[in-house]
């Protein structure tokens, strides 16, 4: 979701991520900020593949893939595999950065890593969609499972796709081994995936930000804006309705629609669906046939809901859509970061400075990895957990890891991501020892 092309594509998301890494570097003694910076500036390795895919009309077509392995020194890289045309290697880079920090902030015994495909997946058949899944599967087989580097979904993936990946793994591996199952998370309930799974980033992030509402005293009908409709996006939404706040505009890559009076999700979720690509998502359901709960409404750009009088905005796209350029007009009292690197560095400054604060993906995200973990756990001792386990082990992890992050905030008067990569770096150096 480019908003301001010309803004993000100057941003290099590594060059962001380094930026955040030596801020909060700060706060450590010489000779740790030192090591740390040394071995967290680059990746441990990167996988560079080529895949080729027969496409539908006989002809072959070589696609480009990544998997960087960032660090594993809490356990193994963890991460997961995003397909989008914009894919570039300083991308993945950062995103295995930040699920390194994320792994850490949320107390996990994993490292970071991550995967990016350069395709339009919207443009492809199911089939060659299929054939490409397994064929990136195929190019990376060596290098991942259970106890070295465990996948998930991400942007433009799902269960669906893991389950094509996971099958072709066990066939590389030729083995029926229920244990390698834990070498993909995210994946459907019939795979061996974990209940809870598909809608934790949402309610992890929902249970992060009433943690941190109550540190801030923020309470009454609080107002949202959300930034974004894929699983994240739309089950934050959900999310946020159920727990009595109003969310009075969402967005797609296409365009938003903004209610005042409130959205209803499902009925939007159905509209996307019938104005997907290539009709236009959600700009096109603005009162279209059944759906005009959005009667009352009217659509805007993205630009426009970022900049909306609410009470908490919520990006939950993709990198660098707060920037320096629309910082400063931003009317939202706090921001939950949904998506990852959603805000560049300059931006996270102009807030700071404003008093608005900004909740970071490595600690509002971070509920998607966790369930990632509780079902690579469940898969390695052969267990199956229910929705109320999962659910009340996400809360309390959730609410734990937020307040610390809170705490770390105050006690060395920084901002929230400072504060979060604070408490990961500690624990990434306290494994390095
Ligand atoms: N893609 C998600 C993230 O960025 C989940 C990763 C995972 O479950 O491994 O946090």
């Amino acid at each position: 979701m480019n908003i301001n092309p010309s803004a993000s594509l100057r941003i290099n998301p590594f060059e962001s991520a380094m930026e955040q890494l030596a801020k909060a570097a700060k706060f450590f003694s010489k000779k740790e900020s030192t090591l740390l910076l040394t071995l967290l500036s680059q990746p441990q390795r990167i996988l560079n593949v080529t895949i080729p895919v027969k496409m539908d009309d006989g002809s072959l077509k070589i696609f480009q893939g990544y998997r960087v392995q960032f660090n594993n020194a809490r356990g193994p890289y963890k991460g997961g595999i995003r397909y989008h045309p914009q894919v570039s290697l300083d991308e993945v880079k950062a995103l295995s950065f930040w699920m390194t920090v994320k792994c850490a902030v949320a107390d996990l015994p994993l490292g970071g890593g991550k995967s990016g495909i350069i395709v339009d997946p919207k443009s492809l058949s199911a089939g060659e969609l299929e054939r490409l899944s397994r064929g990136y599967v195929r190019a990376i087989a060596d290098n991942i499972g259970p106890d070295k580097d465990v996948p998930a979904p991400d942007v433009n993936t799902n269960g669906m796709i893991m389950g094509w990946m996971l099958d072709e793994f066990m066939k590389v591996q030729r083995s029926k081994d229920n244990k390698l199952r834990a070498t993909f998370t995210g994946k459907l309930l019939k795979d061996g995936g974990s209940e809870g799974r598909e809608e934790a980033t949402g309610l992890g992030g929902l249970y992060v930000l009433q943690a941190i509402l109550k540190h801030l005293k923020l309470t009454g009908n609080l107002t949202a804006a959300v930034q974004g409709f894929g699983n994240v996006g739309y089950n934050v939404t959900k999310f946020l309705i159920d727990a009595g706040m109003k969310v009075v505009a969402v967005s797609d890559s296409k365009g938003g629609i903004y209610v005042p009076e409130g959205i209803n999700p499902e009925l939007t979720l159905e509209c996307k669906k019938k104005h997907g690509p290539p009709a236009g998502g959600l700009a096109g359901c603005y009162c279209s046939g059944s759906v005009c709960d959005l009667k009352k409404g009217k659509t805007i750009t993205n630009a426009e809901l970022l900049e909306l009088p609410v009470d908490i905005l919520v990006p939950s796209a993709l990198e660098n859509v707060l920037t320096g350029q629309n910082a400063r007009k931003i009317k939202a009292k706090v921001i939950l970061e949904m998506a990852n690197g959603p805000t560049a560095p300059e931006a996270d400054t102009i807030l700071y400075k404003r008093g608005i604060p900004v909740i970071p993906d490595v600690l509002s995200n971070s509920g998607g990895v966790s369930v990632s973990c509780f079902e690579w756990e469940q898969n390695l001792k052969g267990q199956h957990w229910t929705k109320d386990v999962v659910n009340r082990k996400l809360k309390t992890k959730m609410e734990k890891e937020a307040t610390n992050v809170w705490l770390a905030s105050k006690k060395y008067k920084t901002d929230l991501r400072t504060a979060a990569f604070y408490l990961a770096l500690t624990r990434i150096l306290s494994a390095m020892k």
